[in-house]
């Protein structure tokens, strides 16, 4: 069949849409998007490492029209594009029905760091993944919001190894030009520019915009001519440097993203302080409102009405302080510009405001100017209660106005293209009843739509329930099928990871894994609370549950230690040690270089997501979220958002819901607890088989998560309860 060729204009305006597409994040989350930006460059897609920006330098314009004369091609894209026009312009979202105040009025939500994919690796961990995915949510929920941060030039560190297994990092410099993000200009097309009081001098900055679908968020950055070379590296990495880079970074975050929100003419109803980092926001709105006029008293009063603050974590080291010295030198001009003395503006940040040997706290300012805050799970906000007890003299602990919402993770950025397929494939293959918004069972492309529409509700993963709609065969099968992507991932990223390899090595890679065997994946920071090489704390009966040929587990282990954190590197040495070397060989591997485009892989393909954090320190964890969607079990210590998760049937818990006091008693205790309900519960379960060779009893723990997690620990739940409890009460 012949088909006239597309007129010129049609071709203008698909290929001008296609880089709206790319600039905005949108595309990250939708996979007909993704699939075009692969397709017009297979390799590059790879190499450039899904960067659809990138892509589209790749791919010459001239290259481009022709393609789109492909009437297949042409036909998707112009697909794609439609979705992408309705979704932003879909009238009635959740948000325009319950929360349409915040359209003229957004929230600014100001975070170090956002995760939101692998072609903008401006995250060190969880924290940022958790932003990102709220912005991603807030967007689908259709809530006005903005978000700031900075744009960190050279990213997160890149992780390498030396010949003794030991992490060393290095930087890659980023091209905003090649990366989804566009100046921010103003009406003259010149870069909007604003400025910091740091010390005596004044940094100046500029912004950069990425559209995670309808909502903007900025990064600042400070590499402007106008600045000294050591204030235009200010912005250069995600916590580089030490405790003075650190400040000037949270004055840049704190009272630059003020400053740049009045530069925007955005009026925020409500500033949301994601850990304390962005805390000097609250010294703005205060100077500005002593610079109307207003009384310290005012303006502090109403400053506290404005704000609300999320905790992230009851380990120590992760609340910021700054002695005396460092806040006089890096905040001089401040006592002036809120007209109180250094020792005031030091109380700010004081739990006892009198005690001179005290240092200033981000996490203390943050409670003390928010109208509410909140931890991120039940068990971390009644932890950070007790944490912050002191703050509130009169106050029992369970008066202490510190809320809690458990995390969640945004489900179709996380979710892995076989697993979205297999879903939409069985929505068109069903007819859905009217209430749950009814599709013609012929028309896939409703049903694509219809995934996106469908997949935060608890009655899509009801469904699930019953072997009528997905027998245990189709899903044993995608189980498969994923285990096997992530062992074929696994073999690929170590053949590059293994520079200097013998003939041997390199043939083995092939045979490193066993796509049959019980697959237990451990990913994130290896901060030494997470205790990593636990599991090898029982070395030898480890060795002989790898090597049963019978029932055999092997560990697929990844994770980046802090540049500073060398506790933290002896356990990523500790790991690798145990992978190349001892008896494990073969049967546990770590993947280099931990990433969102790592986790991936990973939350789909393993079995078993192992979580063993010292209770109570995992505020949330988000990690294990990711894989329920994708037919993965968690076993994790009862902390965080698992306490809250697991029912007996939907997963496997070590240990209970307590703790002992002592650390070392703790440690000895969960590590024979994970030993024993990984040889008692998970492994017969896994291989305890029918005459077709299905784990029914596992497969039906398997539904069981779907039904009670993946509706529940999402940012869809989760950004609607921080709008219905937070956002929308002053
Ligand atoms: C989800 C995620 C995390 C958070 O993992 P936790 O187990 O919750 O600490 C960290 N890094 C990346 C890249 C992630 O995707």
């Amino acid at each position: 069949m012949k088909s006239a060729p597309l007129p010129h204009s049609k071709i203008t305006e698909m290929v001008a849409g296609l880089h709206r597409l790319a600039h905005n994040l949108w595309w990250t989350w939708n996979q007909g998007a993704q699939e075009i930006f692969q397709e017009l460059s297979p390799r590059g897609w790879q190499n450039l490492y899904h960067n659809g920006v990138a892509i589209l330098h790749e791919v010459s314009d001239y290259e481009l029209r022709s393609r789109l004369q492909d009437p297949e091609l042409a036909s998707r894209v112009c697909e794609v594009l439609e979705d992408f026009n309705s979704y932003m312009n879909e009238p009635s979202t959740w948000g325009n029905q319950n929360a349409p105040a915040l359209r003229q009025n957004p929230v600014v939500y100001f975070t170090a760091e956002f995760g939101f994919h692998e072609t903008l690796p401006i995250a060190a961990g969880g924290l940022g993944i958790l932003a990102g995915d709220h912005a991603k949510s807030a967007s689908d929920l259709g809530i006005g919001f903005v978000g700031i941060s900075l744009f960190y030039r050279e990213g997160y560190f890149q992780q390498a190894f030396n010949h003794e297994n030991w992490q060393s990092e290095y930087y890659t410099l980023l091209n905003p030009k090649n990366l989804p993000v566009e100046p921010v200009l103003d009406a003259k097309g010149g870069p909007i520019v604003c400025c910091v009081d740091i010390g005596m001098n004044e940094v100046f900055f500029q912004a950069w915009r990425v559209n995670v679908g309808r909502n903007p968020v900025y990064l600042l950055d400070t590499n402007r001519p106008e600045n000294e070379q050591r204030f235009r590296d200010l912005t250069l990495r995600v916590y580089g440097g030490d405790s003075t880079t650190r400040i000037m970074q949270e004055i840049l975050l704190g009272v630059g993203g003020v400053r740049l929100m009045r530069a925007l003419d955005v009026d925020a109803s409500t500033y949301h302080m994601n850990e304390g980092h962005a805390a000097f926001l609250v010294l703005e709105l205060i100077r500005e409102k002593l610079a109307c006029g207003k009384t310290l008293e005012t303006a502090t009063t109403e400053t506290r009405r404005e704000c609300i603050f999320t905790t992230h974590t009851p380990v120590e080291a992760g609340h910021d302080r700054f002695d005396p010295d460092l806040m006089g030198y890096a905040l001089s001009k401040w006592p002036s510009l809120l007209k109180i003395s250094s020792e005031d503006l030091m109380k700010m940040g004081r739990v006892n405001g009198s005690d001179q040997d005290e240092t200033f706290c981000m996490t203390v300012l943050a409670l003390k100017f928010s109208r509410a805050a909140n931890g991120v799970s039940e068990l971390h906000g009644q932890i950070s209660r007790e944490m912050w007890q002191v703050l509130y003299p009169g106050k029992t602990v369970n008066e202490v106005p510190i809320g809690h919402i458990t995390n969640g993770i945004h489900l179709m950025g996380w979710m892995k293209g076989p697993v979205r397929r297999f879903w939409k494939s069985k929505l068109s293959d069903s007819i859905m009843s009217p209430s749950s918004g009814a599709i013609a069972a012929s028309s896939k492309r409703k049903s694509g739509q219809s995934l996106e529409r469908e997949v935060n509700s608890p009655e899509f993963w009801q469904r699930l329930a019953d072997p009528s709609f997905i027998t245990d065969e189709e899903l044993w099968a995608l189980r498969y099928k994923l285990r096997r992507e992530l062992i074929e991932f696994a073999r690929r990223r170590l053949l590059l990871q293994g520079h200097r390899l013998t003939q041997g090595d390199f043939i083995a890679f092939d045979h490193l894994l066993n796509p049959d065997a019980l697959t237990i994946g451990f990913a994130r920071r290896f901060a030494t609370y997470k205790r990593a090489p636990l599991i090898f704390e029982q070395f030898h009966d480890v060795v002989k549950l790898v090597s049963d040929h019978q029932q055999p587990i092997q560990f697929i282990f990844a994770g980046k230690a802090h540049p500073r954190d060398d506790e933290g590197k002896r356990y990523i040495q500790r790991v690798i040690h145990l992978s190349k070397y001892s008896d494990l060989k073969g049967h546990l591997v770590f993947i280099e270089n931990y990433d969102v485009h790592v986790a991936r892989q990973m939350v789909s393909g393993c079995d078993v997501w192992l979580n063993n954090p010292r209770r109570p320190l995992e505020a949330s964890g988000t990690s294990g979220q990711k894989i329920s969607c994708h037919g993965g079990l968690n076993l994790s210590i009862m902390d965080g958002w698992w306490r809250e998760g697991y029912d007996g049937t939907n997963g496997f818990s070590i240990g209970g819901d307590t703790h002992p006091e002592s650390i070392e008693l703790q440690d000895r205790m969960d590590s024979e607890n994970l030993y024993k309900t990984l040889t008692q519960e998970v492994i017969p379960c896994f291989y305890n088989r029918d005459a077709q060779g299905i784990p029914r009893e596992w497969i039906s723990k398997i539904r069981r998560a779907m039904v009670t997690l993946v509706p529940q620990f999402n940012t869809w739940r989760m950004v609607q309860d921080y709008t219905k409890k937070y956002y929308l009460t002053k």
